[in-house]
């Protein structure tokens, strides 16, 4: 049996739970709050320090310290951050899913989280070269897109 399979999110070595990011980037958007509602609205505008290609942090080990809104995800609060996307391995974890066919643990590679469709890759802009005023136009609902559960 797989250790997401048999071991709980509070069981997991750090290495594991690493393990568990599909490198999405998901995540790393940034968002918008609706004014009059107070909703939280996700945009394709990336965080400084996001890879547009690789999703990847570019500075993982001192990302709270240069971003300080960064939210270093943990058992605890990933069940009760509501914007973390309903694909994050995480949260379907911590809900129960299971990890989805396209993780790269379970397709054995990491191109299956782009084909299917779930990865922010090549479709996002940096937070420094967005003006703070045209934000709302990059409001998006992709990164709230699921794929099917099977192919
Ligand atoms: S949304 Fe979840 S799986 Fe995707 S990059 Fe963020 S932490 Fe990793
Ligand atoms: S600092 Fe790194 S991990 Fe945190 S939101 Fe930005 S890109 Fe993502």
């Amino acid at each position: 049996m797989a250790f997401w399979e048999e071991k709980s999110l509070e069981q997991m070595s750090p290495t594991e739970w690493e393990a568990l990011c599909d490198g999405c980037g998901r995540c790393c958007l940034i968002k918008l709050e609706d004014e009059d509602s107070g909703t939280l609205i996700t945009s394709d505008v990336r965080c400084k320090l996001l890879d547009g290609d690789t999703c990847a942090c570019t500075n993982y080990p001192r990302r709270q310290e240069i971003v300080p809104d960064c939210i270093k995800l943990t058992p605890e609060n990933v069940r009760d951050i509501p914007w973390i996307p309903t694909t994050c391995a995480y949260r379907r974890l911590a809900e129960g899913k299971g990890l989805a066919w396209w993780h790269p643990l379970v397709s054995g590679d990491p191109q299956t989280v782009v084909d299917a469709g779930v990865s922010a890759k090549g479709r996002t802009f940096l937070e420094t070269e967005v003006d703070p005023e045209q934000w709302e136009e990059h409001a998006v609902d992709w990164p709230e897109w699921e794929p099917p559960e099977s192919l």
